[in-house]
């Protein structure tokens, strides 16, 4: 190989959104770079003028840095072998197509210009995929290449090839769908005199059911992410098993072991099932992970857009809440019981608590009494107010404690209980018994 440095480049056509096929190339791109050193590219190919606006572009650049894949060439940010928009680079594609023109390696055909391939086999060799060959002797099955429609516009394969080539990008990791486009691209490599680089095409990703996915399913857009309660951490780790195996009984990596771990001879050649679930344990082993000031910071936004009132204890509610959610969007359900006092109460805990109507009866206000009557409030404080109540109306603690904690949360599961009551407050909790007297009424 030819190429001193490595430089890998993530090449989307602008549809209006990223999907997690594309990101999934990009994040290969970006792995493989990094590991290497090297360099990672953003090379946007919209010459395709009707679907080429600003906001498709964004949609690019937004879901790209939302999963933290920054390029270090590129859109915005510029390098020396711009511009990075095929559509301000006419200039540099007449140049060489002007080459091929000079060397005869294109004829004009009904105002269109093709290419002419030589006619010899052509072997492939991916990094992914083995071999590949495409015989091109028979000009019956493999007709001459048109690389200028009549318009005097170049179709994609020329284009794709002249920047790979002006980028000096060293290796092309994209997706298997442009696996046998590649003896084409080769043939016009070695037409222009360049050095190809090194090709490795990736697994499609399947619906769980083994179709094709698709724009419209389930977990195709990487702008519903952020929305559904995933963080970037976990959807890069993610997007990464999806064609990439870590070789190890551990699945669950930061950014920075992906980018020690990966290597393109642990990408699969079979194709990657998308699996929600998958996605959603991955979310929760990353919360888990997470420290908890970061976990704050993501539990933050989400709980202002659910119309909550943050004071200055509210990281303390996070705390007691991180463990028990695999979204970030169950976060206002998970805490708001913590955060405000207007929460609902689940119908299927109530009901459960009017079952033990004659404890509840009695128990609720007993403790209602020795809650108001405790000096020092601390959870350890309430849970001993509780055992005394239970002793003395000769109720088993562990019968109260679910009532309890239905008064407290309207649920019946969550954080600890002596947690609940020390955040809450002696007052609170009076009052929240107060009023579930009148709910199970
Ligand atoms: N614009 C092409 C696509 O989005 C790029 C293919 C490539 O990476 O070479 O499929």
């Amino acid at each position: 190989m030819s190429f001193s440095k490595v430089r890998t480049r993530f090449a989307p056509s602008p549809t209006g959104y990223l999907h997690v096929g594309g990101a999934r190339t990009a994040l290969f791109c970006y792995l493989f770079a990094r590991h290497h050193g090297g360099e990672f590219i953003l090379r946007v190919e919209d010459t395709d003028e009707a679907r080429n606006t600003d906001e498709a572009r964004r949609a690019i650049y937004d879901g790209m840095r939302w999963l933290g894949l920054e390029w270090d060439e590129g859109p915005d940010v510029g390098g020396a072998y711009g511009p990075y928009l095929q559509s301000e680079r006419g200039a540099i594609y007449d140049r060489y197509f002007q080459q091929l023109q000079e060397s005869g390696r294109v004829y004009e055909d009904g105002g269109a210009w093709r290419f002419r391939f030589e006619r010899k086999p052509v072997t492939m060799h991916d990094l992914v995929c083995g071999e590949v060959t495409i015989d091109y002797r028979d000009a019956s099955n493999t007709p001459d290449l048109v690389i200028r429609r009549s318009d005097g516009s170049y179709v994609f394969h020329f284009v794709n090839v002249v920047d790979d080539l002006e980028m000096k990008i060293s290796h092309v990791i994209r997706g298997e769908d442009h696996l046998m486009n590649t003896p084409k691209h080769l043939q016009l490599i070695e037409a222009l005199g360049g050095t190809a680089p090194a090709y490795a095409h990736i697994p499609l990703i399947l619906n769980p059911n083994g179709s094709k996915m698709s724009k419209r399913d389930e977990g195709a857009a990487v702008a519903d992410y952020p929305r559904r309660g995933f963080v970037p951490s976990a959807v890069v780790n993610f997007l990464a098993l999806l064609g990439w195996s870590p070789k190890s009984e551990d699945e669950i990596f930061s950014m920075e072991e992906l980018i020690a771990r990966f290597s393109l001879e642990a990408v699969n050649r079979a194709p990657a099932r998308f699996d929600a679930e998958k996605c959603a344990w991955v979310n929760q082993q990353h919360i888990l992970r997470m420290g908890v000031e970061e976990f704050v910071e993501l539990a933050r936004p989400v709980l202002v857009e659910a119309g909550m009132n943050l004071d200055e204890r509210f990281p303390q509610a996070m705390i007691m809440v991180k463990d028990k959610v695999r979204l970030l969007s169950e976060l206002p359900e998970a805490a708001g019981f913590l955060l405000a006092d207007d929460f609902v109460y689940e119908d299927a805990a109530v009901e459960k608590v009017r079952t033990q109507a004659a404890v509840v009866s009695v128990a609720l206000p007993a403790m209602a009494t020795a809650f108001q009557d405790t000096e020092d409030w601390s959870g350890e404080a309430a849970k001993a107010a509780l055992a005394t109540v239970a002793s003395k109306l000769g109720v088993k603690q562990g019968a109260m404690m679910f009532p309890l904690r239905v008064a407290l949360s309207g649920r019946g599961g969550g954080p600890d209980l002596a947690a609940i009551l020390e955040y809450l407050g002696r007052d609170r909790c009076v009052t929240r018994l107060e009023k579930f007297s009148h709910v199970i009424a």
